[in-house]
């Protein structure tokens, strides 16, 4: 859903087509450089949220964030990226954000996936409790990791972040399948995997 105007805004619109669910993108997905969510941003977004009853909300990531990059600049640039968007999502009480999982472009698919899970591991390390981060599948999309079942099996599992000290339990805070079920089918990913987390399918971007 188009966010000129500010989510509250993208929110009623999502209401007068009919939404139940809505995506929305928190700052430009083409920009490095992000919004200032202010008080009055966030207060927007609640009062429309009350307004339509429209309480499942997703963000998307940028598209520049690369986790799994070979370039360490590029790499770091995009956890703090994430970092950034999942502090957004904290401040407006979005408790989704989908990413995608990278590329393995000049290394391989074990290269690629291990520099994703040590990246992720490092956000995942320093989440508000009250965020989950969700790994987009992808489908015949050239070196992207999680492309092919082939490469979503090599995928190492994700260990549990640590929990912080005061902290409350902390669930879901990884879900690995960020999942579109056609993108899942279309990888030759089957059963479980496949249909795990439907819900919370794309209907914006990329
Ligand atoms: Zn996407």
């Amino acid at each position: 859903m188009p966010t000129s105007g500010g989510l509250g805004k993208a929110v009623r619109n999502s209401k007068e087509i009919g939404c139940a669910a809505v995506q929305v993108f928190t700052s430009s997905p083409q920009q490095w450089k992000a919004k200032v969510v202010t008080d009055e941003m966030v207060a927007d977004l609640t009062k429309a949220r009350e307004e339509t009853g429209i309480d499942c909300l997703i963000s998307h990531d940028s598209y520049l964030i690369h986790v799994s990059a070979v370039d360490d600049e590029h790499r770091a640039k995009s956890i703090a990226g994430l970092q950034g968007e999942i502090e957004r999502c904290h401040r407006y009480g979005i408790p989704f954000v989908v990413s995608h999982m990278g590329g393995y472009k000049d290394q391989t698919v074990e290269e690629g996936l291990n520099r994703m899970v040590e990246s992720t591991k490092h956000i995942l390390a320093q989440m508000p409790p009250d965020v989950t981060l969700c790994m987009e599948t992808t489908a015949g999309q050239g070196t992207a990791l999680n492309s092919s079942a082939s490469s979503a099996a090599k995928r190492p599992s994700p260990q549990p972040s640590p929990r912080k000290s005061g902290a409350r339990e902390r669930q879901n805070t990884f879900a690995p399948e960020g999942a579109q079920r056609c993108r899942a089918l279309a990888s030759g990913l089957k059963g479980r995997a496949a249909g795990r987390k439907e819900h919370l399918s794309e209907n914006s971007g990329g």
